[in-house]
């Protein structure tokens, strides 16, 4: 599944944005906070925020679907700043450890700490400010490109705005627009492309500039302009921010820190492309299926 469909039944900040935009917002907080357990504001913020993730014997099922377990005694822990792709058959969980991370459900067992604190400790207001997402396919509102981006931060000024843009590789086709940052995008305006939409993602995220991210890679192809320009943004918006990338692309792989393999809820192996590469396992099977491509 992809971060967006999760978000329908549950709250990454992408579906909280789009619901504030739309006016729906509160009664959507309202639905998801009156789940037992999960306080609507109130907590800790950590203050300096390093960034450091650890999921500590995470045991998670949908509530939907509790028979099921998705992730079963999984660990792992992240280092500020880390870039650390997933990667893992369909279905293995990638997805739900994005989710988690996110706060959109909580663990039924184990414990996610965020620079050692336990996450249902943390104000989930200022959670959702500390984690900037990039879905796979980013749903912008209906309203202008620069309201669109300005989104990340509601303060920032017009100058910020565009330097975001330009950071994103957004700049220049939003200039080709005769309305420029004001064309009105969605229903009533006009289409952009699949990689020209989440290059106006990542200009949100860099102007909300997170001390976590969680990118959810295009598996349908761009062409091959806008993935080098996605790319080369996706780099910039990465550098110094504790990452966690599900991965589709081999040259995604290669540019991570670290690879995580999950397969049936748990990690299967973890090293560089390189190390993993030298071992006989699911990782290379992966690699020589699955990665054919780019
Ligand atoms: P893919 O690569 O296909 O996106 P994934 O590794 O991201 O897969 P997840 O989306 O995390 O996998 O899904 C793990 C399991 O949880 C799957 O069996 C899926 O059917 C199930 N699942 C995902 N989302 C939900 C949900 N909202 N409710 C119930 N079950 C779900």
């Amino acid at each position: 599944t992809t971060l967006v469909s999760m978000s329908v039944s549950g709250l990454t900040d992408l579906w909280a944005d789009f619901m504030r935009a739309s006016g729906s917002a509160e009664r959507v907080f309202d639905l998801l906070d009156r789940k037992p357990g999960m306080p609507i504001s109130g907590g800790e913020r950590i203050d300096p925020l390093q960034g450091h993730v650890e999921f500590q014997s995470v045991r998670f099922a949908y509530p939907t679907r509790l028979d099921a377990p998705v992730l079963k005694d999984l660990n792992l822990a992240i280092q500020p700043g880390e870039v650390v792709a997933i990667v893992g058959p369909s279905g293995a969980g990638k997805s739900t450890i994005a989710g988690l991370l996110a706060r959109m459900y909580d663990p039924q067992g184990g414990s996610l700490l965020l620079d050692g604190r336990d996450l249902r400790t943390v104000d989930p207001e200022w959670l959702r400010q500390q984690i900037g997402v990039v879905a796979q396919e980013p749903m912008l509102f209906s309203g202008s490109i620069f309201d669109n981006i300005r989104y990340g931060r509601l303060d920032a000024t017009e100058a910020e705005v565009e330097a975001a843009a330009r950071a994103a590789n957004a700049h220049d086709f939003v200039c080709r627009f005769p309305d420029g940052y004001r064309t009105s995008v969605g229903e009533r305006g006009v289409q952009l492309s699949g990689g020209q939409k989440q290059r106006v993602a990542i200009a949100r995220a860099i102007l909300k500039d997170p001390r976590l991210l969680v990118l959810d890679e295009a598996t349908s192809a761009l062409d091959a302009e806008s993935e080098h320009l996605v790319k080369d943004a996706l780099e910039r918006l990465m550098r110094g921010r504790t990452t966690l990338i599900i991965a589709h692309r081999l040259s995604t792989v290669l540019g991570a820190d670290r690879v995580l393999v999950l397969e049936g809820g748990q990690v299967v192996q973890s090293g560089s492309h390189a190390s993993l590469m030298e071992q006989e396992g699911l990782y290379r099977r992966l690699v020589e299926r699955q990665f054919a491509a780019a």
